[in-house]
């Protein structure tokens, strides 16, 4: 496993004022750390614009670019800049609107350019929110109006309405994480002196654990205790977990005494959190509960174009019909398809016609049902860990093998809807505390090797786009 580690320690490299020089360092670090195709399709293209100080602009050929790279390279590339520049670095995205008409543009930079997304850097904390996800882009419909409406209003007067906490949930994939980081990003805007932080219940849990190892339990404690706005995706990640309920329970009563903002998600509502403390159940009740579902026909045929706008490709009509037609049970999957249908155009050089639509579509449909499998899942982690698939099945304990095997785990849980007792089955009768234990061993894992996260992202996109 050596060679998906890198080395981030290292001291940051002063060099010249040439953003030419820089972004060829950059690149070195980035090329050390993906895969060729990766390396090919989404960091060559990029090129450098300008350096001043240790602000580093890139220009990039889309938005759709800097939105692959947020999600899924944004630590690398915060590293790699860090690393570069120091660790006062920033990095700005241009969209290098002229691309199309003049690939020599790079020589000749002096072309209007549009500056979309310079990372916020008022407070002194990490918030953790993405300047992706707003209310412009998050499209309405009859599926999340309450949720959509309640979350405006909180965020035009944290903490004085009667919102609090404000509670959302639904099923993967709808739209939970964008709408609380879109109050996120509103607050920050209006109210940029207020403390606010976005993190996954499961990095919150993660924490908590580290933090009681190293006896900072005091200084964890009043961190959250002294936010403005407290912002908690996936809240069902703390059942089974007593001890951090009862952290949270207390700072929740202390922030919700000071009026202070809570906002959270779940993928169920309250009274189905089994293993949630009831006290705090009854809490997540106090403020406003509100749900997102799945989008109707013309929901999907808005988010399709919405997108595919901001991609900078335009789609027609039969072929939007077509999409919304076949995919209907989440966001992610319509997003996943333009991604797919954009990433197939630009492999082949083919223009996006019906029948690369329909192709890809139906690639798509075919992968969900044939590829996410236990034992496929297995087979893709196995070949890209390089680890033979029967050491995984067996009780080997060589390292390589454990960690291929807890990632398997991991992605079969995540992605399938077996039971932890199925899972632990399939890799040598383990049983279901085994995989939980891998599941959170992974999780925490992920949360603090960048690169190791980079290959199980890497390994979801293989198995949910086929990229
Ligand atoms: P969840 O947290 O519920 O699993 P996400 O918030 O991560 O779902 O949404 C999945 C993807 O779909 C994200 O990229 C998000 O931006 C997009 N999305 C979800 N709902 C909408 C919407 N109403 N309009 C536009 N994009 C949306
Ligand atoms: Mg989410």
């Amino acid at each position: 496993m050596d060679n998906l580690k890198i080395s981030l320690k290292a001291q940051p490299k002063t060099i010249s004022s040439d953003s030419t020089n820089a972004w060829k360092e950059c690149l070195k670090l980035i090329k050390q750390n993906v895969s060729n195709i990766t390396y090919n399709t989404w960091f060559l293209p990029i090129k450098p614009y300008d350096l001043d100080k240790n602000t580093l602009r890139i220009l990039v050929p889309n938005n759709f670019f800097i939105e692959w790279i947020e999600e899924h390279y944004n630590t690398l590339i915060n590293r790699t800049i860090g690393q570069i520049l120091g660790p006062e670095a920033k990095l700005v995205y241009i969209i290098n609107e002229d691309e199309k008409e003049d690939p020599g543009l790079f020589d000749n930079p002096i072309v209007e350019t549009k500056k979309i997304s310079v990372k916020p850097v008022e407070n002194t904390f990490e918030t953790n929110i993405s300047p992706r996800y707003t209310f412009d882009n998050f499209i309405k419909g009859e599926s999340n109006q309450l949720a959509r409406a309640a979350a405006i209003a909180i965020s035009d007067n944290p903490g004085e309405t009667s919102f609090n906490p404000l509670f959302i949930y639904g099923g993967v994939g709808l739209g939970k994480t964008h709408l609380i980081q879109a109050i996120g990003n509103n607050i920050l805007n209006k109210f940029p002196s207020k403390k606010i932080i976005y993190l996954s219940a499961d990095i919150f849990t993660t924490q908590f654990v580290e933090a009681i190892q190293s006896n900072n339990m005091g200084e964890f404690s009043s961190f959250y205790n002294d936010m403005d706005v407290l912002i908690i995706d996936d809240i069902q990640f703390l059942t089974g977990r007593e001890k951090t309920q009862d952290l949270f329970f207390h700072i929740f009563n202390n922030l919700h005494q000071s009026r202070k903002q809570i906002i959270l998600s779940s993928d169920r509502p309250p009274k189905d959190l089994k293993g949630m403390n009831d006290r705090l159940i009854s809490r997540f009740q106090w403020g406003l509960t509100a749900d997102v579902q799945a989008p109707d026909f013309e929901t999907r045929i808005a988010i399709l174009k919405n997108k595919g706008d901001s991609f900078g490709i335009s789609l027609s009509n039969e072929i939007l019909d077509y999409i919304a037609y076949n995919i209907t049970s989440n966001i992610r999957e319509l997003e996943g398809c333009l991604i797919k249908l954009l990433a197939n155009s630009s492999l082949t050089g083919k223009e996006i016609d019906f029948d690369l639509a329909r192709k890809t579509v139906k690639e798509i449909s075919t992968r969900k049902e044939t590829n996410i499998s236990i034992d496929n899942i297995t087979k893709i982690v196995c070949q890209t860990f390089k680890v033979d698939e029967n050491k995984v099945r067996e009780k080997n304990r060589k390292k390589e093998v454990v960690l291929a095997r807890q990632t398997a785990m991991y992605l079969s849980k995540k992605l399938t809807k077996s039971s932890l007792k199925t899972i632990g089955l399939h890799f040598g009768g383990r049983d279901h505390s085994t995989v939980i234990h891998a599941y959170n061993n992974i999780e925490k894992l992920t949360s603090e090797d960048l690169s190791l996260n980079e290959t199980v992202s890497g390994i979801r996109n293989k198995l949910e786009l086929g990229i």
